[in-house]
């Protein structure tokens, strides 16, 4: 477990706060940092372990503040722990032309580390702007759409689709 965060992890993360409107405080930058050097995704617990001397309620709101500013983002896991990752994750719900980049998650069962998958919205989630479903090259997301028709029916829309793939991390794999 390393101590210290490496400095230019510390001066991407400074960049990445002044182009948003949150202040770049120090202890934004530091938690920030710690996301953006993290290989999974961190609970409360793994960034407090990085930032040993930052006290728990700076880190809390520290971590709010990069949520709502876009940088980090929240993952709820089944186990009830929140873990968090640099780079945004969704969706603005409610707009009209929400953008759909939503990322999956791999979560490792028996360390519990959860990776984010980049990408895979993309490769996978595309929505054809044709309707032509050919069944080999269709999406994930018009595989899954054609499944949510015939199992509820008619006038049933998808709107987002959380993915969460399970198994063993290249770690654990490997023990
Ligand atoms: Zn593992
Ligand atoms: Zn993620």
């Amino acid at each position: 477990m390393k101590k210290t965060t490496a400095p230019d992890f510390l001066a991407l993360a400074e960049s990445q706060l002044r182009t948003t409107s949150v202040r770049a405080t120090d202890a934004r930058i530091k938690v920030l940092a710690a996301l953006l050097s993290a290989r999974y995704a961190f609970s409360h617990q793994d960034i407090q372990d990085t930032l040993v001397d930052m006290d728990r309620v700076t880190l809390y709101r520290a971590l709010d503040s990069l949520t709502d500013a876009g940088l980090a983002h929240k993952i709820a896991g089944d186990d009830r722990v929140f873990r968090y990752n640099a780079g945004t994750e969704e969706i603005a719900h409610g707009t009209h032309h929400a953008q759909q980049h939503q990322h999956g998650h791999f979560k490792c069962t028996r360390c519990a580390k959860v990776f984010c998958i980049d990408n895979i919205d993309e490769k996978l989630l595309a929505t054809d702007a044709k309707h032509n479903i050919n069944p080999s090259t269709a999406t994930l997301r018009q595989q899954l759409q054609k499944v949510l028709q015939s199992t509820l029916g008619k006038g049933f829309q998808s709107h987002e689709i959380e993915l969460t793939i399970k198994g063993l991390c290249a770690d654990c794999a490997a023990h």
